[in-house]
């Protein structure tokens, strides 16, 4: 799962960018930190991707050392029910394919994008949601393009680094 999903997000973005920068063939990217479902530890998304755009609509937006050495812009969004989520953003995530789900382009927090939920493509929970222009946002289109982007909801995600420290902790706790 780890190298299926890691060669979507590294093909898509990582390597075109690294090529087109460095001029030659071979770019290692070096994953900063991994993205994963709190239920099921899938990967979602890398640290690499992350990037920061605020939302008008936004309760809060704040900055978080979410994963080592990066601050990253955290926002409190309320949907249209009143729920409440803490979301960051991505330029990729791995969400479950679901073919004919529309994109709704009302109660958006992003103005001029239309969103969709991202699912889980391992245990189909709920990690965030996809975000593309309204333009593009079709009926065939399953995911968003460059164009769009991804929201992660940071109760539903951890990161690699947090959950190795606990293992950490865990084997330290044992040994002792
Ligand atoms: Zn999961």
């Amino acid at each position: 799962m780890r190298i299926i999903s890691l060669a979507i997000l590294l093909v898509l973005h990582l390597v075109p960018a690294s090529l087109a920068e460095e001029g030659h063939e071979e770019e290692e990217t070096l994953i900063e930190d991994y993205f994963v479902c709190r239920t099921c530890g899938n990967d979602v998304s890398v640290a690499n991707l992350l990037f920061d755009k605020y939302s008008p609509l936004a309760l809060s937006a704040t900055n978080h050392t979410l994963t080592e050495g990066r601050s990253v812009l955290i926002q409190e969004v309320q949907n249209s029910r009143g729920f409440r989520y803490t979301i960051f953003l991505v330029k990729q995530a791995s969400c479950q394919k679901i073919t004919a789900q529309r994109w709704i382009a009302k109660s958006s927090w992003f103005p001029g994008y239309a969103w969709k939920f991202c699912m889980c493509p391992k245990c189909r929970m709920v990690v965030g949601f996809m975000f593309e222009p309204i333009e593009t946002a079709t009926i065939e289109r399953n995911f968003p393009s460059d164009a769009g982007f991804y929201a992660l909801i940071h109760n539903s995600i951890i990161t690699e680094g947090y959950v190795n420290s606990l293992l950490m902790k865990e084997k330290v706790l044992r040994e002792n």
